[in-house]
């Protein structure tokens, strides 16, 4: 066993050692609810610059005061830039439908990539099953907690995503990994993600994507909001 006078020999060579390590990069916080200094704006908050829908058409959502607004219909649309590893950030705004249950409630999603869904469902006093609600890595895992607001308030999704890795010949050889917040809050740590093969394989880059549920059997006219919506490239 080392003597203490050894340890102590040897602690400032460690502490030297950690030093040595290069100042983190400075990135000035925006201002409360702001994007950070270095953040892609990828919705200006003015018009749908840079959003297309599946036919690489211009998206058809509205923007007023910095609100995009996508109402049933537009289909999904997506960023036409594309990212690899990422942290992105955005609010949503989820519409009262008290009417309906389950997976007919306002129901949009993130796709990660334009393939993997995070869930956006009103899920205040919503049951529907576990990976289907606000906080889910759709069909794959399940969030840790529900941290669902009311529907009307605005809520916030921050994603961590880091992009699969692939060989030469374009096999994945270490799937992608997503941590979320829903509201602030752990809704996933570091999961890995399966990516199945109607999906497809491979590691290039993808949009952001946010889906249009109206496609889906008995989906009702839908009205979802959304706005400060930005990345960080990692
Ligand atoms: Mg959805």
């Amino acid at each position: 066993m080392m003597s203490p006078r050894v340890l102590f020999l040897l602690l400032p060579l460690t502490l030297a050692a950690a030093d040595n390590a290069p100042q983190p990069r400075v990135v000035t916080p925006g201002a409360r609810g702001a994007a950070p200094s270095d953040a892609v704006a990828v919705f200006n908050g003015k018009e749908m610059t840079g959003w297309l829908n599946k036919a690489g058409q211009p998206a058809g959502c509205t923007v007023h005061a910095g609100v995009m607004t996508c109402t049933s219909g537009v289909g999904d649309i997506h960023t036409a830039e594309k990212f690899q590893s990422a942290q992105i950030h955005l609010e949503f705004n989820i519409p009262h439908m008290p009417e309906q249950k389950g997976q007919l409630r306002g129901n949009s999603g993130v796709y990660l990539h334009g393939k993997y869904e995070l869930q956006i469902l009103d899920s205040f006093e919503n049951p529907t099953y576990a990976h289907g609600s606000l906080g889910g890595l759709y069909g794959q895992a399940p969030p840790l907690v529900n941290a669902a607001r009311k529907p009307g308030e605005w809520q916030s999704y921050d994603i961590t995503f880091t992009a699969p890795e692939c060989d030469a010949l374009g096999k994945v050889v270490k799937k992608a990994v997503v941590t979320a917040y829903v509201n602030g809050i752990l809704v996933h740590r570091g999961v890995e993600i399966n990516a199945s093969e109607k999906l497809g394989g491979g590691c290039e880059a993808g949009p952001l994507l946010l889906q249009d549920h109206s496609g889906f059997p008995g989906a009702p006219v839908t009205s979802m909001q959304f706005r400060r919506i930005w990345w960080r490239p990692l």
